[in-house]
């Protein structure tokens, strides 16, 4: 690690968090590690999960399925998302299970040798984007999977509006998956419903799974206390004194009041951290510094309330700056941020309270374990 724009990531603390979501729904745990754990590192996310009694992971993709294996996950795997109809040999063979979510998908693989594939049926409960709704369609689904020879071992569907507290929806959408689930008269292994918010929101003894996703990193909409196992980093490349009525950045779009202290943060927009956050504030050596000027590709100007020196270590969020709070103040959510830090910031790791560092890109072969 050599530049010094990090995000650390506490597996001991997203393996405690599994345990305490897992305690209040006391139901098996799929872990979903789409987006390479939203961002956080599959492999290294999926130790802790499993390490904490998760059943199976889960993930939106045929290449993130295969990642896990070629990381030598050996588990149960489902895609959530759509698969090809040329990726049935493989589903197969790497043992990876598949949702069965639309007419077309069935027409296109039902030819197929499809002996020994797992499925799960995705039931679109109102949320419209996949799945089927009818169940007649369903039953058709389920007798032609069974008359291929797949082993049907699961059905779903997902709730769209799991975060509020009425349940209005998420009442709806799981009566309709029970209902559907009865009148099948079919014992499925796996009955999930369940993001995060609804495993620890939601009660129903109907389903036997939950899929476990922001949960793991603290994110609930139901006040349960958990830990905020991530955080990101950057550190201050150079500190100057400017003159009243100086200008910073492209477009010069911040012009000093006054006599000011102007930091150099090395973190930019090819980062993640979105042009947006200008305005806002992060977090070095206790005071709370104003992003000013334009944030550039690799760089970002910050205006210090007094002298700091270069290397300081600067809080883009964690501990002092809340992944949610920051999140309400882009209008988006923490999923979208922590997915957008890409690639080339460096991973850090602690797990069982030894840290890890796994260099980004180029480096990235080389995870190094260095003393905690
Ligand atoms: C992403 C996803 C989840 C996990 O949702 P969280 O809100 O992160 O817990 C669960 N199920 C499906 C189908 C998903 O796509």
């Amino acid at each position: 690690m050599y530049r010094n724009t990090y995000m650390e990531v506490n597996l001991d603390a997203i393996k405690e968090n599994v345990e305490i979501i897992q305690g209040i729904c006391k139901k098996r745990i799929i872990a979903v590690l789409k987006a390479d754990a939203y961002g956080c590192g599959d492999s290294h996310v999926a130790r802790a999960v499993l390490s904490a009694g998760a059943s199976m992971l889960a993930v939106s993709s045929l290449d993130e399925a295969l990642m896990l294996r070629n990381e030598g996950y050996e588990g149960k795997i489902l895609i959530l998302g759509a698969t090809n109809q040329e990726d049935i040999e493989i589903l197969i063979k790497e043992r990876i299970s598949v949702a069965a979510y639309s007419r077309a998908w069935l027409e296109a693989i039902k030819d197929k040798d499809l002996k020994g594939l797992m499925v799960h049926i995705k039931v679109d409960t109102g949320m419209n984007r996949i799945g089927y709704k009818d169940i007649d369609e369903i039953k058709e689904v389920l007798e032609t999977l069974i008359a291929k020879g797949c082993i049907v071992e699961g059905i779903f569907t997902h709730y769209a509006l799991a975060d509020d507290a009425s349940q209005v929806d998420t009442n709806r959408q799981f009566e309709a998956l029970k209902n559907i689930v009865e009148e099948l008269d079919y014992e499925f292994e796996w009955i999930h419903a369940d993001n995060s918010d609804a495993s620890v929101g939601f009660k129903e003894d109907f389903t036997n799974a939950v899929r476990l996703g922001i949960g793991m990193y603290g994110v609930n909409n139901y006040g349960i206390k958990l830990h905020y196992p991530i955080s990101m980093h950057t550190r201050i490349t150079m500190v100057k004194h400017i003159k009243k009525g100086e200008k910073v950045g492209y477009g010069l779009t911040y012009e000093a009041k006054e006599d000011e202290i102007i930091a150099t943060l090395a973190i930019g927009y090819a980062d993640g951290f979105v042009r947006a956050n200008q305005g806002r504030c992060v977090y070095i050596d206790g005071e709370y510094c104003e992003i000013v000027g334009r944030i550039c590709m690799d760089q970002t100007m910050v205006r210090l309330p007094r002298e700091m020196e270069v290397g300081t270590e600067v809080e883009i969020f964690g501990p002092n700056i809340h992944l949610e709070d920051m999140a309400k103040d882009l209008n988006t959510i923490p999923y979208e941020i922590i997915c957008l830090i890409s690639g080339r910031v460096t991973r850090t790791y602690i797990w069982e309270e030894k840290a890890l560092v796994e260099n980004a890109r180029l480096l990235k072969s080389e995870v190094t374990e260095v003393q905690g």
